[in-house]
């Protein structure tokens, strides 16, 4: 999976024209579940869909011990959503959303079910974790194979370092979190400020804070890089200390580089610059920090900082990860080859969610078809920065209209081809 991400650069790697795999000749395919696929089969298939496309390069190979029965129940849409703004606001399921995940589930007149993920820019726990509460909220089982977030990208970036720096979420998760994905030495600010605290002269840890922090000699440690996995909490000591190694030589806390050249990268899960909670108006975010961090750098050193890259949507790397759990999905579950017709993305943050959707359809063979809802960060009476296919009030009436638009053009496609062949 190595190559689905970039390493050093924070431009959406282009794309190898993706090889044309449905067979349009076959006709419509009609979405009638298969008898043992259960609601509580789309979070489990697709679990075990996700380890197999990790381990997948790339590969051509149809194997699969699908029955050839189901072949006709293939569904031809999915839908991805993002949680923030879309079901979840505040911390709060949005009412809607519970409704929504129902339908797919099979509440619905014809009695389909249809496949979804959740791709989220959000962050700060082990994705074992945050299917938890997900699952909870939305009253349905969410499996991690599920669930993309900010930074399930940086697991691919495990092994490529010895020592680094993580940044954000709250108290020691996100080290856990790096430590699961194999990072193999994970410092934390905390432990920064144990050493010295000095470092930020304006915060002491609490006795909390000092006792998970661990203890270390930093004027030994070379740090390799600055990962922010999850919103900083503490803007200020956080801003110090990336400054501090921004500009050192090769990441050694004290030192001061003359070229400014030869400090560690750093890499952002996501690039929201604001997010919805239940206040009345947007939050900053993540992509607000790095902004202020290239200021900063800018600032001090006079030069551009050109080593900061963001992970996450609008990066195009995110949603071809998503094709490929889907696509696997599809392969094990129905022995079909290729990713679903059409996929309905669903988000409320027309710079993530939108502009990455539009640009991945532009990019692949199957439609990606981009939803706006009204529930989050874009606010209707403005104009969205990048335009949906279509506005909705709620995710509820997203996949009401996805699946019928998907429905209707099945049955178009069914009735073309009957008056085609009675001619
Ligand atoms: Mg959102």
């Amino acid at each position: 999976m190595s190559n689905i991400f970039p390493r050093h650069s924070h431009h959406a790697r282009k794309l190898p024209p993706t090889a044309p795999t449905r067979e349009l000749c076959s006709g419509p395919t009609i979405v009638v579940p298969p008898a043992a696929f259960m609601a509580s089969t789309i979070a489990d298939t697709l679990a075990i869909a996700r380890a197999h496309a990790d381990h997948t390069i790339d590969s051509d190979s149809s194997d699969t011990e699908s029955d050839t029965s189901t072949k006709s129940v293939v569904p031809t849409y999915a839908f991805a959503f993002d949680i923030d703004g879309v079901l979840i606001k505040g911390g709060q399921v949005i009412p809607e959303a519970k409704k929504a995940m129902r339908i797919l589930n099979g509440e619905n007149e014809d009695g389909i079910k249809v496949p979804y993920i959740f791709l989220t820019n959000g962050g700060g726990r082990t994705e074992e974790e945050r299917c938890k509460i997900l699952s909870a909220q939305l009253g349905i089982p969410v499996s991690p194979g599920q669930f993309i977030c900010g930074h399930t990208p940086m697991r691919e970036m495990a092994a490529s370092y010895g020592t680094v720096l993580v940044v954000g979420g709250e108290g020691e998760k996100c080290r856990t979190v790096a430590e699961g994905y194999g990072f193999r030495d994970v410092i934390t600010p905390g432990d920064i400020m144990r050493w010295k605290s000095n470092v930020t002269p304006f915060r002491k840890l609490t006795e909390d804070e000092f006792l998970n922090s661990r203890e270390r000699d930093f004027s030994q440690v070379d740090i390799e890089a600055i990962f922010v996995f999850a919103d900083s909490r503490h803007w200020g000591d956080d801003s110090q200390i990336i400054m501090d190694l921004l500009m050192s030589v090769n990441g050694r806390m004290g030192t001061l580089s003359t070229t400014f050249e030869e400090g560690p990268p750093i890499y952002f899960s996501h690039n929201d610059v604001v997010w919805a909670t239940d206040f009345d108006l947007n939050r900053l975010g993540m992509g607000a920090l790095r902004i202020m961090i290239e200021a900063l750098y800018k600032a001090r050193t006079g030069k551009t900082l050109n080593t900061a890259t963001s992970f996450g949507k609008p990066q195009m790397g995110t949603f071809r990860y998503a094709t490929k759990v889907l696509e696997q999905w599809r392969r094990d579950v129905f022995g079909e080859n290729g990713p679903p017709q059409t996929v309905y993305f669903v988000g409320d943050t027309p710079e993530s969610d939108i502009r990455g959707t539009n640009e991945f359809d532009k990019q692949v063979d199957e439609e990606w078809c981009s939803i706006l809802v009204k529930t989050g960060v874009w606010q209707p009476g403005s104009e969205p920065a990048y335009k949906p296919k279509v506005t909705v009030d709620t995710v509820l009436d997203a996949i009401k209209w996805g699946m019928d638009r998907s429905r209707t053009a099945a049955l178009k496609e069914m009735q073309e081809l009957n008056s085609g062949s009675a001619e």
